[in-house]
């Protein structure tokens, strides 16, 4: 039995089983040992867009038209502000959970283009939105001693399942399409789910786009998550076999300096 099962129940969300795939080491630092982590400015103005866009599609659950875009935009300048005056993040030696690192960038100008990406979101595609439900934390029992859990940014009247994401760039449809995170949706709605992954995209030269990419999972797809994927990952927990697997991820892991991999120096000046 691991540490993570002695205190209950095995709780695993969709970024915890991508995690453990990508680096079972990774994951160990950060849920079994729980080390901090960076928190990243696309994290802020992510979770600002989230809190603006859940309090439109409230009201319009309830009184069934957006908010007034000011009210929202404000609403999106408060929840940035508030993690903004978090700590700066230094160094890994000194790194303590809750430290923003800004990349360099003007954290003003990131709020601007978060605000902006907001407005055109909001012009744009939110009137056409019927909401049905607005972040919804689901959970499933999909194993004894194990939940799956979730929250679906907004499940739309035409039964769509959408996520937001604020990114750099468009995810190539490969990545769309054989993303883990519809597939956990549809288990945990235990159906099969049309998914929108909503790209809002915010380049350095603070051009804003948006773009919607659509994918689906089946009732086979849910049943290699549950019959396949998640026995294999909770086995791989049980004998907490904490593989290092190095990338191109190693160079931005909070968590290089305990796990001892060395990332080479690039070879180009
Ligand atoms: S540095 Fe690389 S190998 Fe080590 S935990 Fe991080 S992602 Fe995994």
């Amino acid at each position: 039995m691991t540490r993570s099962r002695r205190a209950g129940d095995l709780v695993l969300s969709f970024s915890q089983l991508d995690l453990l795939a990508k680096c079972p080491q990774r994951y160990f630092r950060r849920y079994i040992l729980r080390e901090p982590d960076v928190v990243g400015a696309p994290l802020i103005m992510g979770r600002a867009f989230h809190e603006a866009m859940q309090a439109n599609f409230e009201h319009k659950m309830e009184a069934g038209i957006d908010l007034d875009a000011n009210r929202v935009a404000k609403i999106y300048r408060d929840a940035f502000d508030r993690e903004s005056d978090l700590p700066g993040f230094v160094d890994l030696e000194t790194l303590t959970e809750n430290q923003v690192d800004w990349g360099g960038q003007d954290p003003k100008e990131l709020r601007e283009q978060g605000q902006r990406a907001l407005l055109r979101y909001l012009k744009q595609h939110a009137p056409f939105l019927e909401p049905l439900s607005v972040e919804q934390r689901l959970e499933r029992q999909v194993a004894p001693g194990v939940k799956l859990v979730g929250m679906l940014d907004l499940v739309t009247a035409a039964d769509v399942v959408v996520d937001y994401k604020l990114v750099n760039y468009v995810w190539p449809d490969s990545r769309v399409q054989m993303s883990l995170q519809p597939t956990c949706y549809a288990a945990l709605l235990d159906r099969p789910v049309q998914f929108d992954f909503h790209f809002i995209t915010k380049n350095p030269k603070s051009n804003v786009g948006i773009s919607l990419r659509r994918t689906e999972r089946t009732r086979a797809d849910i049943d290699w998550l549950l019959d396949v994927h998640i026995p294999q990952a909770v086995r791989l927990l049980d004998q907490e076999l904490w593989l290092r697997s190095p990338s191109d991820q190693c160079v931005y892991c909070p968590h290089r300096l305990g796990c001892g991999y060395r990332v080479q120096e690039s070879a180009e000046e």
